[in-house]
């Protein structure tokens, strides 16, 4: 709880370098679960102080991959708050004022150190098997001697004075208390010679006057939390409790990486992975739900989330398990949401228009409910549809050759003569008039089925038949069987 503001506060604190990856989503779903569950609030902040790296390309994605996601903020960008701006390269101003107060109190220094002789040090603590630390040559000077280099544009940096004796115990919720040797923290650089702060030092600051109770974050920063700590001691504040997620490793357990396949929440949601889906797999990704349980809603996933629970070894990345997940929700998902979601894809094609009648949206709503049960991705719907919109221009060849028999041509075309007498085609007249011809044929009820449903879609499996041609309708059937027994003529082979 924060002293001040008498609430759990987490901060997700996205480097804009490149996408949303899997691993700083779930980071991101992990903070907002926390929040969500302690009645808190979740902090959207943007770590952009590497002016090289970050682009506003990269910043525009992660707010719009967040929102797909429906990880909403209650402070950051665009929605702002008390205690902006949100964007560290807006916030340059405030992290020189907290420097200056610490520069006053002698808890920082300026380092005249050049980057050779700072290099020259490195490598010869490498050659004697050292931890390579910094000296402490400007360690003495005094603040006089200090101000008067910087007075005549002595290039410099500042430094953290840190304790080089002693320990630092890390109280990390999912890792329990990690301890530090102080040897190893040597006086660490918290502005850098460009005029501007490092990572260390914009993000504790921020972390402290946005008031973070909680910091949720990937397992590579533990190792930057004793450097974090000294940070909160200078700065005057309590530590916030740290809790360091486990990694993510791809199915070999190397590192994930783009070899593995898509990684980023964009190249999901293009592959039709549904954002239900995808929080729902990112939750499995270091957290168990118990009882063997997979799907867990977002509300569900509230209830159950507990930072105690989530796992300290490395998660494996399963893109099976998403797939899997996905084919849930997509199954599940209503018809009229289905086909909200492929509109531009079925209007796109010209199979539909902006103004469909009634029946027209009435009988897109029943293909789709027939088809979601097979599809696993929204974004392969469409294709499963193509069907009732295209007569087929060939035929599946395995199946062809299966169920395209010479002696199939008579038995399509007697099927279509019979279908020209049904009234009302509906499934049931349909399924009579073809079960009785099967019975005067004598033949097996799959000698007409297959072929019929090869001769109507192309392909060999799909929603039961009966469905399919009381959708496609009598003369379309009609057509298709005659076109079929046509082609059977042509191209089968005894
Ligand atoms: N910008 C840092 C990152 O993206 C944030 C680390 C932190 O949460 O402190 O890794």
């Amino acid at each position: 709880m924060s002293a001040e503001t008498g609430q759990v506060r987490v901060r997700f604190a996205p480097s804009p370098t490149g996408a949303l990856h899997i691993g700083g989503a779930r980071t991101a779903y992990f903070n907002w679960l926390f929040a969500r569950k302690h009645g808190g609030v979740f902090v959207l902040r943007i770590d952009d102080t590497d002016r090289q790296r970050s682009t506003e390309a990269s910043y525009r994605q992660i707010l719009d991959s967040l929102r797909w996601l429906g990880i909403t903020w209650d402070e950051g960008p665009e929605v702002e708050g008390p205690f902006g701006p949100y964007r560290q390269s807006e916030r340059l101003s405030v992290y020189r004022e907290q420097l200056d107060r610490l520069w006053e109190q002698d808890k920082v220094y300026a380092c005249f150190c050049s980057p050779e002789k700072l290099a020259e040090e490195r490598e010869q603590a490498q050659r004697e098997g050292r931890a390579p630390r910094y000296a402490g040559h400007c360690a003495g000077l005094s603040l006089e001697e200090q101000r008067r280099r910087i007075a005549a544009g002595e290039p410099h940096a500042f430094r953290l004075r840190t304790a080089s004796t002693g320990q630092t115990v890390v109280r990390d919720v999912i890792r329990g208390e990690v301890t530090f040797d102080n040897r190893e923290l040597d006086d660490f650089i918290v502005w850098k010679t460009d005029g501007m702060p490092t990572y260390h030092f914009a993000s504790c600051v921020d972390d402290a006057l946005m008031h973070i109770t909680h910091v949720i974050r990937a397992e590579e920063h533990l190792s930057n939390t004793p450097r974090h700590v000294a940070l909160f001691q200078a700065l005057g504040v309590q530590p916030p409790v740290f809790a360091h997620v486990p990694m993510i490793l791809a199915p070999d357990r190397s590192k994930l990486s783009k070899r593995h396949g898509a990684t980023s929440v964009e190249e999901y949601r293009e592959q039709g992975i549904l954002p239900e889906a995808l929080v729902n797999y990112l939750l499995l990704l270091g957290f168990s739900p118990g009882e063997d349980r997979e799907i867990v809603s977002r509300d569900e996933a509230v209830q159950l989330f507990d930072l105690e629970r989530v796992a300290k070894h490395a998660a494996v990345y399963d893109v099976k398990k998403l797939e899997w997940i996905n084919a849930h929700y997509v199954h599940n998902m209503s018809p009229d949401a289905l086909l909200d979601q492929i509109w531009p894809e079925l209007e796109g094609r010209g199979w539909t228009g902006p103004d469909p009648a009634r029946e027209q949206l009435a009988w897109l709503r029943t293909a789709v409910e027939f088809a979601r049960e097979r599809t696993r991705t929204v974004r392969d719907l469409p294709d499963m549809l193509r069907y009732y919109f295209e007569a087929p221009e060939s035929y599946d060849e395995k199946g062809a050759r299966k169920h395209f028999r010479p002696e199939t041509a008579v038995r399509l075309q007697a099927a279509a003569d019979r279908l020209a007498d049904v009234r009302p085609f509906g499934a049931v007249e349909v399924e009579k008039a073809f079960r009785s011809l099967i019975s005067d044929l004598g033949i097996k009820g799959g000698d007409l089925i297959h072929p019929t449903r090869l001769a109507l879609t192309g392909v060999t499996v799909g929603p039961g038949l009966f469905d399919v041609m009381v959708l496609l309708g009598r003369d379309e059937c009609v057509a298709r069987m005659r076109r079929a027994a046509q082609w059977i003529e042509l191209n089968a082979q005894s």
